[in-house]
């Protein structure tokens, strides 16, 4: 399945909580691939607003994340086919942030390129 890749490059956004690319219209009408139990951004251009940004650096495709050397680099193992950023600016709000930590998902803002502890 392809159907992450993003079809218009016009008004791409990039998921602050998984880096996935994909237009604004994408992430309306079907929510982020990875994020969307925790985010709920179907059918909600508001939470899309909140939950992505246009304001990311870099592209990489991610087309087999099991195996791919650069998918490790950047962490995006285990994670949908399509297309992801390598820095996203911006951070969720401390909302849904909480909301995260409630279902116990780790959420680290703009900290893709610094040691992860454990
Ligand atoms: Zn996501």
């Amino acid at each position: 399945r392809m159907d992450a890749i993003p079809r218009d490059l016009r008004n791409l956004r990039a998921c602050l909580l998984c880096s996935m690319i994909k237009s604004e219209e994408q992430f309306e009408s079907d929510g982020c691939d990875n994020c969307e139990r925790a985010l709920q951004m179907k059918g909600d251009p508001e939470k899309v607003e909140e939950c992505t940004s246009q304001n990311f650096d870099g592209m990489i495709a991610a087309m087999s994340p099991e195996d791919s050397w650069v998918c490790k680099w950047q962490k995006i193992q285990r994670k949908a086919r399509g297309m992801y950023a390598i820095s996203v600016s911006g951070s969720l709000s401390p909302s849904i942030v909480a909301d995260l930590k409630a279902m116990g998902i780790k959420y680290k803002p703009n900290m893709r390129d610094t040691a992860e502890k454990n």
